[in-house]
């Protein structure tokens, strides 16, 4: 009998066993850095173009495949089918911009040396780190950790995946796929199981971590990697508001509040839990919010908690909520043992739990407020800082402007996830950091500043022999420069 550590996970629509696998032991952890190392080294030295060319061949071979990855999500996460292949198609959207714009963002830069160093020519490379440990969680268990593996891999970094104890059977296919594409190096490799093994990564010392999952934790691996100087970035939870204010389309906020809290069974991290809405608008806003939300069904339109320990939050919350709060659809009812019918809930007290903290569930809260001033001030009380999304005709992007959070959508939701080009992340409690984007290839490099002279000069400032005249030089043009 083999003598293998496993864990197993379970259809969270069902319960039923779903698929066992070995837990990755410490000594494995430390080979798969050993061999991601080599192939970090080989990856470095290769072209943009060449990289480019590799990821691109990858991605074709992964939308190829969409229904067979969309299976593997589904059978895990418990998601619809539809959001499923959502997600894979994101997830391709961002390897393809990675790929696509690596060389772009992560050229070297030529800077400007200033009049004291006028012989020096200067630039900065953006090197990639070698090896990034990429811990995940398991809501989006594609998308969330594409968006670091994918912008890891274009800045030149070899890979380690530790998929959520929920959800390895896409990040194990991940890596399968790109072996296939280049079989005799080990650039993305996974190591599966619990929180243990997402520490051994940190233990035996990646290069840098990708961390997303819940601030608790997230202040864990925070710890671990200062220990060991290992950089990190962080992406966490949220409680996110979204604002309306008495000029929005309240059928379109309705609508999509109602998607952004309820879809994915509520257990998206940019997912509305707070509604602050204008008093002048806010009853005829519940209204359609409720006429709406009968419209969706738990089983239907989302499917169940991927988590079972999820549900003791969720009722909690609705605890809570109802016990100051006033009932708008559902309530401890609807929180069933797998699956949670939506709940919308009004009035709650600003300093209540369910107000404060993440729900991770199909519970929108609402309340209304005197005008926009007070919406913003409510919605930056708040320890997370991660997504908000604004409700005006007219003055949206001066809401946007004053709300402490990393990403903002004004009269829609969620779509700046689907975006390449822009970063994503949080502050506060939310994390640190940015994958996607620009901002997210630099993320996965440090720079490295080289200097060289272009030709020399009579005046010597950084050896023994520096006479009496460099030095009146250096203090005349500095006096000049900055009186
Ligand atoms: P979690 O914190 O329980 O686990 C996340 C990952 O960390 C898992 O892979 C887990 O095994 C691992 N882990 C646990 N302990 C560890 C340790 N000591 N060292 C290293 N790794 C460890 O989070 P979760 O429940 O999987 O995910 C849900 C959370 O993720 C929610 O709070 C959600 O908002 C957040 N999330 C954030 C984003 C974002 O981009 N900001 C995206 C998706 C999810």
């Amino acid at each position: 009998m083999s003598d293998v550590a496993t864990f197993s996970t379970f259809d969270p629509a069902t319960g039923q066993l779903c698929h066992t696998y070995p837990i990755t032991s410490d000594e494995e952890v430390a080979q798969s850095i050993a061999r991601a190392s080599q192939a970090a080294i080989w990856w470095a030295n290769l072209s943009f173009r060449k990289r480019r060319a590799i990821l691109l061949k990858w991605n074709a071979l992964l939308i190829s495949r969409l229904a067979e990855a969309a299976d593997l999500i589904v059978a895990e996460s418990g998601k619809p089918r539809s959001d499923a292949e959502l997600e894979v198609a994101i997830a391709c959207e961002h390897v393809a911009w990675a790929a696509r714009n690596a060389s772009f963002y992560l050229r070297p830069h030529h800077r400007f040396p200033g009049l004291l160093m006028a012989n020096m020519s200067a630039h900065v490379d953006r090197v990639p780190f070698g090896v990034v440990g990429v811990i995940g969680p398991w809501n989006y268990p594609m998308f969330t950790p594409i968006g670091s593996i994918a912008y890891a891999l274009a800045a030149g970094n070899a890979v380690i995946f530790k998929p959520s104890e929920f959800t390895p059977g896409i990040g194990i296919w991940l890596a399968e796929t790109l072996t296939e594409i280049v079989p005799e190096h080990h650039l993305l490799q996974i190591v599966t199981g619990a929180g243990n093994v997402g520490a051994a990564l940190i233990n035996h010392g990646v290069d840098k971590v990708s961390f997303t999952g819940s601030t608790a934790t997230a202040k864990k691996v925070a710890t671990a990697c200062v220990e060991r100087m290992i950089p990190f970035l962080l992406e966490c939870g949220g409680k996110d508001p979204v604002l309306i204010d008495s000029d929005a389309d309240l059928h379109r906020a309705a609508e999509h509040a109602l998607w952004s809290g309820m879809a994915n069974a509520g257990q998206s991290c940019i997912g509305a839990e707070r509604v602050y809405v204008h008093h002048d608008v806010a009853e005829r806003f519940l209204e359609i919010l409720k006429e709406r939300a009968h419209e969706i069904k738990a089983g239907v339109n989302y499917g169940a908690a991927t988590r079972p320990a999820q549900i003791e939050i969720i009722t909690r919350h609705v605890d809570d909520a109802l016990k100051y709060g006033q009932q708008v659809v559902g309530d401890q009812n609807s929180v069933g043992e797998r699956f949670v019918e939506p709940v919308i809930i009004t009035n709650v007290p600003e300093d209540a739990p369910s107000m404060r903290e993440e729900t991770f569930g199909p519970v929108l809260l609402v309340n209304s407020v005197r005008d926009m001033k007070e919406a913003i001030a409510k919605a930056n009380d708040t320890p997370f800082g991660l997504a908000a999304s604004v409700w005006s005709r007219r003055n949206g992007e001066q809401i946007a402007s004053q709300l402490h959070c990393g990403m903002v959508s004004i009269n829609s939701v969620f779509t700046f996830a689907a975006m390449g080009s822009m970063p994503f992340g949080g502050v506060k409690d939310s994390g640190m950091g940015r994958i996607h984007g620009p901002e997210g290839l630099l993320e996965f490099t440090y720079p490295r500043s080289v200097v060289k002279p272009r030709f020399h000069l009579p005046l010597e400032f950084t050896s023994f022999k520096r006479t009496l005249f460099a030095d009146k030089i250096i203090t005349t043009l500095s006096r000049i420069k900055h009186k």
